[in-house]
């Protein structure tokens, strides 16, 4: 199966020298191996998007390194400032979009009903929304969170959209730079990863629902990654700290 990685880089690094210095490392390893059927999706912070974009036009990244940004604004037509349009990002080349990360729900307070609409926005644009859901607090209730997350996220999308999304599971407590942080272990990662196939193939009746594409993030690590890509089940892993940490960043593609 075809494994993705995804670097979510959030407001790292300080300068474009080292994020220059992140892609020329990913760059030397995977010009030493042979392309692979995988996807590896760096998403910077917005500053940095259109130069990334240039060099994955320009050097040899490109084809092998796909764009992403972190984030989407709600809708193309209202004035909305501060926010970056779907087309903005269309025109820079930008092929995935992450929608409804934890810290936006949780310390910016995104609704399920905006990370719907952002859902929507994206695929618009051709866009694929790499969608994260997860709960905060691994309770006796949290399976319930899950699947009302899922419902609410989704709600009111056509099976075809649905479809077309990535959706990362990344459980809140497990996020690195949380308090407490630890990675959720493979095994407890897979029960959260059938859930939440089961509630969507069963609600949204996908006929092909195998090909639904599930991702794990929270701490994977170069040391933890394989754990996690070599789990049939998972489509692969999104990665936040590690991957800003070039050597360690390069340590998990050697992984698929
Ligand atoms: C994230 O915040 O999306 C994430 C996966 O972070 P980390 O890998 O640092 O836990």
């Amino acid at each position: 199966m075809k494994k993705y990685i995804v670097a979510n880089w959030k407001m790292h690094p300080d300068s474009w020298a080292e994020a220059e210095g992140i892609l020329d490392a990913v760059s030397q390893y995977l010009e030493s191996v042979p392309e692979k059927d995988n996807s590896l999706v760096v998403c910077p912070p917005f500053v940095f998007l259109e130069e990334v974009g240039k060099l994955l036009n320009t050097t040899s990244l490109g084809g092998r390194v796909e764009l992403g940004a972190q984030d989407i604004a709600l809708t193309e037509s209202t004035a909305l400032t501060g926010e970056i349009s779907g087309a903005m990002l269309q025109k820079l080349g930008v092929r995935h979009v992450i929608v409804g990360h934890s810290e936006r729900r949780w310390k910016l307070g995104e609704s399920d009903i905006v990370v719907n609409q952002k859902i929507e926005t994206a695929l618009e644009h051709e866009l694929t929304p790499i969608v994260c859901v997860g709960e905060k607090e691994r309770d006796d209730h949290y399976k319930e969170f899950l699947a009302s997350q899922l419902d609410a996220t989704f709600g009111g999308l056509s099976a075809d959209q649905v479809s077309k999304c990535l959706i990362a599971y990344e459980p809140v407590w497990a996020i690195s730079t949380n308090p407490n942080t630890r990675p959720d272990n493979p095994e407890s990662t897979l029960e959260s990863v059938r859930i939440i196939k089961d509630f969507i193939i069963g609600k949204w009746k996908l006929e092909n629902g195998n090909s639904l594409k599930v991702l794990y993030g929270g701490s994977v690590t170069s040391k933890n990654a394989n754990d996690f890509l070599s789990l049939d089940e998972l489509a692969g892993v999104l990665v936040g700290g590690a991957s800003v940490d070039k050597e360690q960043f390069v340590e998990i593609l050697k992984q698929i």
